[in-house]
């Protein structure tokens, strides 16, 4: 029954082009095996998920939500799905995205815009747009995301629900259709942070499919989640607090004072500023030529829509020139710009080397705090119309803060912060890499 009313409920938003595709018959198939077999419970037994559509899931298309892409049926499930899966999670459908994860709006599924469920004229964000549209619409209690810069974390925040990436290799990437394979991370939409646990659970651990997949003390998170300890010292960075507009700014300010009223310590951490501008132009440098070279083989030969040509170079030509949409292909220029092999002395590894820079600022940030809070945003989600208008330059490092978190693989979650009538403004909770538990604890208190 519960299957069924999300899928009845699915139907109902076929305009909104969050839903890339519901696999009606095998959820309910499924769902029917599990009521007649109640002896293996877990605690996601017969929940029904949605899966962003750029997770490789066994014989059911899988698209990244690229017209390139359009028939692919994976014959294999990414790692995390397999793990859903065994833990009897149900999969009623896949999740619409901007295309390849390259985005950061619901404005570039190749399927059509995807607007915010509180209000239509503004953005949903993304790029994990329809994950988070099922979620924030109540759909279902949970689905999957991939963030590469802030794809879970600022649309958890336009969408006044909890969006977590967890630490770079806690949850294996493999099946993961990639944009920036040194960025990547699997994580999960929900409706608060007890659930979060939940599906932490069942899919953390190390895998051999993913060289980059790592062993994780965070174990038993959900047995766990309300024990945060009493000395847990918060740190925040006085001029991104300060950066904010007025109401923001001072709904930080009050918050603090709350925390240290319950006892904890919350102190300002130091963080270099230039180091903050570049994050921007690093992050492009780096995501946007990982993305050339990992999408490679979407070329209408190895995979995709293969368009017709003479020869190779005019069918790989015309397969990713009617394949691809704008947002895409203007990536793919400049990441292919910055491996031409004199560029990459220039701008590349000097990209990388700015990048350690900041990992390093951010271990010293984690050796005197445990939990860094930063804004994911500044407002409410954006009006489409308005989404050209540019921050001021001098501010313009806080729309890519989030983005910190990936550089050093630390985990990062955002909830609920503030409500303006329908809409929110989200607070992040970053910690030193591996400590998920803390993250989420800190989450939860
Ligand atoms: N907003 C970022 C971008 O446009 C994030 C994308 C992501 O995390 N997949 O690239």
């Amino acid at each position: 029954q519960l299957t069924q009313a999300v899928l009845t409920e699915a139907k109902k938003l076929q305009s909104s082009n969050a839903i890339n595709k519901l696999v009606e018959d095998k959820a309910l198939l499924l769902a029917k095996e599990l009521d007649n077999n109640i002896d293996q419970n877990t605690l996601l037994y017969g929940i029904p998920y949605f899966a962003k559509d750029n997770f490789a899931t066994k014989d059911i298309e899988t698209t990244s939500s690229s017209n390139i892409l359009k028939g692919y049926v994976p014959p294999f499930n990414a790692t995390s799905i397999t793990k859903l899966a065994d833990n009897k999670a149900v999969l009623v459908g896949k999740a619409a995205l901007d295309e390849l994860g390259m985005g950061g709006v619901g404005l570039y599924s190749c399927n059509g815009v995807i607007t915010n469920p509180a209000d239509e004229k503004r953005l949903v964000g993304g790029s994990s747009s329809g994950s988070a549209y099922l979620v924030a619409k109540g759909i279902v209690p949970f689905a999957t995301g991939s963030d590469t810069g802030d794809s879970i974390r600022k649309p958890a925040s336009f969408n006044n629900i909890v969006g977590f990436k967890p630490s770079y290799g806690a949850i294996s990437r493999y099946g993961l259709l990639p944009y920036s394979p040194s960025l990547d991370t699997v994580g999960f939409f929900t409706r608060n942070v007890t659930d979060m646990a939940i599906v932490c659970d069942a899919t953390f651990g190390y895998d051999n499919k993913d060289a980059t997949s790592h062993h994780n003390d965070s174990k038993d998170i959900y047995q766990n989640i309300n024990d945060l300890d009493k000395n847990t010292k918060f740190g925040y960075i006085k001029k991104v607090i300060d950066d904010l507009t007025e109401t923001t700014r001072k709904a930080y300010y009050e918050f603090f004072e709350l925390l240290k009223s319950k006892g904890y310590v919350v102190e300002e951490v130091n963080f270099n500023q230039d180091l903050l501008n570049a994050l921007s132009a690093i992050y492009k440098m780096i995501s946007y030529s990982e993305s050339v070279s990992t999408n490679s083989n979407l070329d209408g030969i190895k995979f995709g829509q293969r368009a017709e040509g003479a020869d190779y170079v005019e069918i790989i030509t015309n397969s990713r020139t009617q394949g691809f949409g704008n947002e895409v292909k203007q990536r793919f220029i400049v990441g292919a710009l910055n491996l031409n092999k004199e560029n990459q002395t220039v701008y590349l590894n000097k990209a990388k080397q700015v990048r350690r820079l900041i990992v390093q600022e951010l271990k010293e940030v984690f050796a005197k705090t445990d939990i860094l809070i930063i804004p994911p945003t500044d407002k409410v989600p954006p009006l489409i119309s308005e989404m050209k208008i540019k921050t001021a330059p001098e501010k313009q490092y806080l729309d890519h803060i989030l983005t910190l978190a990936n550089f050093n693989g630390s985990p990062s979650i955002t909830i609920p912060f503030i409500k303006e009538h329908k809409l929110g403004i989200g607070i992040n909770l970053s910690a030193k890499p591996k400590n998920d538990l803390l993250c989420l604890q800190a989450a939860k208190m």
